[in-house]
């Protein structure tokens, strides 16, 4: 569950405190030139402006209201390039890392879904970590996820029906050096990963070439120990990527 205000307290103090800094700097400048002045309050305004457009437009997205694929797009990219300064006043405000990168992956996830994709099930990657498989299962599913025996234990077994099922590949990452060399070895026309909030964030980040989805592990037991995957949330996104009309 995505709790937007805290995203937006967050980008609203950044927007205060870059109104009364260049508040501040006209003070302090008004004794430069005229012209150092004059750039100073264009790029101010410039940026305010941006994270004006960007508070709207996330509202809207996180509320699941229309919002044209560009407005995506080019909120998406503010976001992207003021998310460290947006995570570092959520942290002086003792707002969670979290709490930004929910909002970060599902701004991602949505401009993604405005866009339209034909994609072969063969070009598309689903990347799971290893906290999916069962803590006391000995099975080697990182190296081939075929091993697995499906007993039913942990999502791996369903993962690998739902591979055979839709020509899709399935690999285990145990981290994003890992995750990154699939990618590079495979060749993938879009991913969809499965991941905590940072790893899923990190991996967005990372990946600029190809789309990718993202979907959040459920932590039952905690962080890296037990996790689960919602299939549905994984089948639909694949539904999506291979150009399903039902999506
Ligand atoms: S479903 Fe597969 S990976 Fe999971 S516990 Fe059973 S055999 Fe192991």
């Amino acid at each position: 569950m995505i709790d937007s205000k805290k995203y937006m307290a967050a980008i609203s103090i950044l927007l205060g405190i870059l109104i009364i800094g260049g508040a501040a700097i006209n003070l302090f400048i008004s004794n430069l030139t005229h012209l150092f002045a004059v750039i100073i309050d264009i790029i101010i305004i410039f940026i305010a402006l941006a994270i004006i457009f960007s508070i709207i437009v996330t509202n809207k997205v996180i509320k699941d209201k229309k919002v044209s694929s560009w407005a995506m797009k080019i909120n998406f990219n503010i976001v992207s390039v003021l998310f460290p300064v947006i995570t570092l006043v959520a942290n002086l405000i003792g707002i969670s890392k979290n709490e930004i990168r929910k909002v970060y992956v599902k701004l991602n996830n949505q401009y993604i879904y405005s866009n339209k994709y034909n994609i072969k099930p063969e070009d598309i990657l689903i990347l799971i970590p290893h906290c999916v498989q069962k803590n006391s299962c000995k099975l080697k599913v990182t190296n081939d996820i075929n091993n697995c025996a499906k007993c039913g234990l942990c999502n791996v077994g369903e993962l690998v029906q739902l591979q055979h099922k839709t020509n899709v590949k399935v690999f285990v990452a145990t981290g994003g050096t890992l995750a990154r060399k699939i990618i590079i070895d495979n060749r993938p026309k879009a991913v969809i990963a499965v991941a905590c909030e940072r790893d899923l964030t990190a991996g967005v980040q990372d990946v600029k070439k190809i789309p990718v989805l993202g979907v959040f592990n459920k932590r039952p037991n905690g962080p890296c120990v037990d996790t689960s995957i919602d299939i549905k949330e994984v089948e639909e996104a694949i539904n999506f990527f291979v150009g399903n009309k039902n999506n």
